[in-house]
């Protein structure tokens, strides 16, 4: 049984922050565009083939969003993982590349060499002309856009 002040090690801290992040910031993202609170992600959406998709988009949220979608997981996977200063470190570079990534793109950064089950710019990309509320409970979009996992 760990005391209050020990950390898990790297092996196990890393892809648990990683992990509850990635699970975390996808159920989220899924309440997020529910009708009754899509208010809180439609910032977000605003960047898109009508404005511009670029990686500077990425981190244009709503300061609700950052709260609910991307500190709250991080902090779960904090307690839950017991990550060292340098887990926490490395973790928020890779959670911060990754959004970078998905919102270059895809002329730039070809990513369609990547697993199919691997959030790519170009599925991001078409995510983001989805404005609707309704876009991630249809089954249509549903298989083909609702792999926003990680960011
Ligand atoms: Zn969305
Ligand atoms: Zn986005």
């Amino acid at each position: 049984m760990a005391s209050s002040g020990d950390f898990y090690p790297r092996y196990v801290s890393l892809p648990g922050v990683l992990g509850t992040q990635a699970v975390g910031y996808a159920c989220a993202h899924a309440w997020m565009h529910r009708t009754e609170n899509y208010w809180i992600h439609k910032y977000h959406h605003s960047f898109s083939e009508q404005s511009f998709v670029r990686p500077i988009s990425a981190n244009s949220v709503t300061v609700t969003e950052f709260v609910v979608a991307y500190a709250l997981p991080i902090v779960l996977g904090t307690i839950l993982f017991r990550p060292d200063v340098w887990t926490m470190r490395v973790s928020a570079c890779i959670i911060s590349t990754s959004n970078l990534l998905i919102h270059t793109p895809p002329s730039i950064l070809p990513m369609d060499w990547l697993p199919t089950w691997a959030v790519t710019n170009l599925k991001h990309f078409h995510h983001h002309e989805k404005v609707s509320s309704y876009t991630m409970c249809t089954p249509h979009t549903h298989t083909h856009t609702h792999t926003h996992t990680f960011l």
